[in-house]
């Protein structure tokens, strides 16, 4: 294999020849990928009329990732009957209505040399909507409320029919593949699962009972789309949940689904509430289920694709060079950059815009019926309607004031319209609250985007001054046209009594995690939202015995439930204990005293308080800029304290405003 060092900018790249496996073709069926990057089929959320027909919003997201050199494009949560809708808008393949749309988006796809596939699946007792059905009578373990009701076998019948008829519209709307979807706690996989069926019928009890309703899908989809229509199965190695489906049992079932005529078998995990999600998030592996991958495809001949954060190229070529899987699924990873395959191809994946793994705009927000984003890029779902010409006819000259992540967005943006810009930040370092915010156990993923950024504003000729203020004399030197304050915020010290007089140490958040200040061994963190248990984590980490006492109802309410599952999993390891709905009434000698619900209650022998709740914004930048006559943005943080997704989202619309 022969590897290429090239230098760009200051930054090594490795050359095409580094993904030589990646970058292969492989036969699925009678079909044949240019590459082994699959994209995840992602419920989104978005793209589809009122009656769940597939619009050119979604054709345009997926065929950005085509065009972007991904070789097979996914589409995700095609329902196959309206008891089984995951969300309310995924498209819908019970009526004949959507084969034309479903013939333009194949069209938009394929013209990029991709292959068009539609994921096709029921909900069950995972649908949102209050009449969900289900093998058995049993709740889902988490995110969606109510019983289902069981299915007779006659609704069974039907279901499987239905299965066969949306997979006819797929073929007659001219897509290339099909994939089932019988994993992650929807129908399917409730029917192979012990723990959701419970039935005592030929579709319960025994293995070949319960994969029952999964072959007469394969066999009757087989029938209504012919033999050579290649149709791939995703199923769970794991369902990571008491009495669940186990690899033991995917390893059994996968050598039959190949005999009936699977084309392919992509293997994934969890179902809602499992001990290990579905979509991890960053405090995860990358690569957390390919064991599970290889463990299916030891027992199949026919391709196996792998799931699970996988996102950088070359941990793909590595399992696919390893014999792991023979195709890698992407879903977040394209979310963040829908680049990423044509990007590491031409040996340029340290131009790749990484996700961080927080599952906040794409996972969180959907699951609460929103549509579906990227944090780290805000033009998912508008990839119709931005005008990516990336060139300006009159440059501006544009001064960015702050270095953390949303004024490292705006410059970077700003300089790919061809703007000169210049970018200020007081601090020897980029990365503002975001490089503290990568610092405690599990948040690498935020630093490693804080890096690709600084690598962009060195690969677009930004001009970064460190350790710089905005002044007068900065303003008549480099005389911008556009100013955009992103200066982000602080920690603000409440006005608590006794906090200015109490002999404990007295630190902000920000200073403990950027070791400006050193906890004591017993402390107290004030604040439970993002800011406070991270640095609660930190301290646990680092020995301390952690106390945090929050003022809301909930804890970490910015934090995604998937993201804030692990953390909270961290925190019980390190023993930290949570209160929340308390108001602190005084700060003593060695504690607080406080209100928890109703309830006084005392906290002492402590040597430390930290400060994690309220936050200031700091827009001192403004007063020297109120009465020039320049145009002003202000985005992010120093607007008005929020998350990462606002301060990336406003400073690149402020930078495409210029
Ligand atoms: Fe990744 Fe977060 Fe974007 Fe989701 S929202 S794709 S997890 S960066």
């Amino acid at each position: 294999m022969e590897i290429t060092l090239i230098v760009k900018n200051g930054s090594k790249v490795l050359s095409m020849d580094a993904f030589p496996n990646l970058f292969s073709p492989i036969k699925i069926g009678t079909m044949q990928a240019k590459n082994r990057i699959m994209m995840s089929a992602m419920s989104i959320n978005f793209g589809v009329d009122e009656r769940g027909r597939v619009t050119d919003q979604l054709s345009a997201y997926l065929a950005a990732r085509a065009r972007g050199g991904t070789g097979l494009i996914l589409v995700g949560g095609g329902g196959v009957h309206p008891s089984g809708v995951e969300l309310p808008n995924l498209p819908a393949l019970w009526r004949d209505d959507c084969i034309p749309a479903l013939a333009r988006l194949a069209g938009k796809v394929r013209r990029h040399g991709a292959l068009c596939g539609m994921q096709i699946m029921h909900g069950g007792r995972q649908s949102y909507h209050d009449h969900k059905v289900a093998p058995s009578a049993i709740p889902a373990p988490a995110v969606v409320k109510g019983t289902p009701k069981a299915l007779t076998i006659a609704e069974i019948g039907d279901l499987t029919e239905a299965f066969a008829e949306a997979a006819g519209r797929c073929r007659e709307g001219g897509l290339d593949f099909l994939e089932i979807h019988a994993a992650h706690g929807y129908l399917i996989n409730q029917f192979l699962s012990p723990n959701a069926n419970r039935r005592k019928d030929r579709y319960g009890g025994s293995f070949d009972n319960r994969i029952r309703f999964m072959i007469e899908i394969l066999d009757a989809i087989r029938t209504r789309v012919g033999p050579d229509f290649p149709v791939g199965v995703r199923i769970n190695g794991e369902d990571y949940i008491d009495n669940g489906w186990t690899v033991a049992d995917a390893r059994r079932l996968a050598p039959i689904l190949e005999a009936r005529g699977a084309a392919y078998l992509s293997v994934s995990a969890g179902v809602y509430g499992s001990r290990q999600l579905t979509i991890p998030s960053m405090y995860v592996e990358p690569g957390c289920f390919v064991h599970l991958a290889q463990a299916v495809k030891e027992t199949v001949s026919i391709p196996v694709v792998s799931a699970g954060r996988i996102k950088d190229p070359q941990l793909a070529e590595t399992l696919v060079a390893e014999g792991k899987a023979d195709l890698v699924a992407m879903g977040r990873a394209l979310l963040a950059d829908p680049d990423l395959a044509l990007k590491a191809k031409r040996g340029a994946a340290d131009t790749i815009r990484p996700c961080i793994g927080c599952c906040l705009a794409c996972i969180h927000a959907v699951l609460a019926l929103e549509p579906g984003s990227c944090v780290v890029n805000p033009d998912v779902g508008r990839e119709g309607l931005l005008d990516n010409a990336q060139t300006v006819r009159i440059p501006k000259r544009v001064l960015v004031v702050g270095g953390g992540p949303g004024g490292m967005a705006a410059a970077r943006v700003a300089a790919m319209w061809g703007h000169q810009v210049t970018l200020c930040e007081s601090q020897p370092a980029l990365g503002g609250a975001a490089r503290l915010a990568a610092l405690p156990p599990g948040r690498g993923d935020i630093g490693a985007f804080i890096e690709f950024q600084e690598r962009e504003l060195t690969r677009l000729g930004v001009q970064v001054r460190l350790e710089t203020h905005l002044s007068a004399e900065l303003l008549k030197e480099e005389k911008p046209q556009t100013v955009i304050v992103a200066t982000g915020s602080l920690t603000e010290a409440p006005l608590l009594k006794g906090l200015f007089t109490t002999p404990m140490q007295v630190v902000s958040a920000e200073e403990i995690i950027a070791g400006t200040e050193k906890a004591g061994r017993r402390v107290l963190v004030l604040g439970g939202d993002q800011i406070g248990l991270l640095t609660a984590d930190f301290l646990a980490d680092a020995g301390g015995e952690v106390v945090v006492l929050h003022r809301g109802r909930h804890f970490a309410e910015a934090l995604s439930s998937n993201d804030r599952y692990y953390l909270r999993e961290r925190l019980k390891q390190g023993q930290v204990a949570l209160y929340k709905k308390a108001t602190i009434q005084a700060v003593l000698d060695d504690g607080v005293r406080v209100t928890i619900d109703g309830n006084i209650e005392t906290f002492n022998g402590f040597d430390t308080i930290v400060l994690a709740d309220k936050r200031t914004s700091l827009r001192k930048a403004l007063e020297l800029l109120k009465d020039a006559e320049i145009d002003l943005h202000v985005v992010g943080d120093a607007r008005s304290p929020r998350t990462l997704q606002f301060a990336i989202s406003e400073a690149e619309e402020a930078a495409r405003a210029v």
